[in-house]
């Protein structure tokens, strides 16, 4: 994978979100090879993934291919494909693709822009019943998972079990949190409310639950009032606070 015998430096920077891209960008004029490694062949706005959740936006308005985004830059490629380890003595990062596995990759500069993982707060047991948000397979998975409710419940005769079917939790009141809830309330009064007859979509309890005192608590507290009263309450969302998890 080296580019030829230039004695450019050789830079790698792993992964291509927004810190991999935004450095990726900055070296475009330097005496530099950029190589730009990411485990998937698009770039994701991650601020957009609760749009693809509640069905506003599709997969594909919020993805774009990193190797068209560089297209115009000539010192920087694009490789797809999973960082599995660093040699740091020998300068080196091991890469498995699709066809190969662990292909050593040599670097002068190496970036690590691998992103963050969401936390269950000690309890990892909670992923299989709470998907996190982080990609867009999250996204499509919840939306999927909402919509399936509906569509269960509408079939479900039985009306005692609606309730159950119809009531969603989003655990953490921050922005994401925040974001999902207010647009999913949206989303059954626009959308849903007429296009179901055993069932009244406006009856779904949409519950926002955090242990702390109030929701979006990295913002001021005028907002955070703002966002719970004004938005969230207003749209039928439930916030309940002060309630943890055991
Ligand atoms: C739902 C949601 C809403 C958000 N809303 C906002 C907002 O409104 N405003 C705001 O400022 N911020 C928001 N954020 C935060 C913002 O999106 C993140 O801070 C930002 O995306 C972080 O960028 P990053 O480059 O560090 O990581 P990421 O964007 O996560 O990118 C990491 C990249 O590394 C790749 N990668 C990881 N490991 C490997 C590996 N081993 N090999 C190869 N590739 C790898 C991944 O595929 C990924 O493409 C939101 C985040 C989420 C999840």
């Amino acid at each position: 994978m080296a580019q030829g015998t230039s004695p450019r430096k050789q830079v790698v920077i792993v992964g291509g979100g927004l810190g991999g891209l935004a450095v990726a960008r900055a070296l475009r004029h330097a005496r530099a090879w950029v190589m730009l490694i990411d485990r998937s062949n698009h770039h994701l706005f991650q601020p957009l993934l609760y749009q693809v959740a509640t069905s506003v936006l599709s997969p594909g308005q919020i993805g774009w291919p990193i190797r068209e985004m560089f297209k115009r830059q000539p010192n920087t490629t694009a490789v797809m494909g999973e960082v599995t380890g660093v040699d740091k003595e020998r300068r080196r990062v091991f890469v498995t693709s699709l066809d190969r596995r662990d292909v050593p990759v040599e670097y002068d500069y190496l970036v690590m822009a691998t992103g963050v993982r969401h936390s269950y707060f000690g309890h990892q047991e909670f992923e299989r019943f709470a998907p996190g948000l982080k990609t867009l397979a999250d996204a499509v998975a919840i939306r999927n998972r909402i919509l399936t409710a509906f569509e269960q419940a509408e079939a479900e005769e039985d009306p005692t079990r609606h309730r159950d079917l119809l009531t969603l939790v989003f655990v953490r009141a921050g922005p994401t949190g925040v974001e999902l809830a207010a647009a999913l309330a949206v989303m059954i009064r626009s959308t849903l409310k007429s296009e179901f007859r055993r069932i009244d979509p406006r009856s779904a309890r949409i519950i926002l639950v955090d242990m702390a005192d109030r929701v979006l608590g990295a913002f001021s507290s005028i907002l955070s009032a703002a966002a719970a009263l004004l938005r969230l309450q207003s749209q039928g969302v439930e916030v309940m606070l002060g309630h943890g998890c055991s």
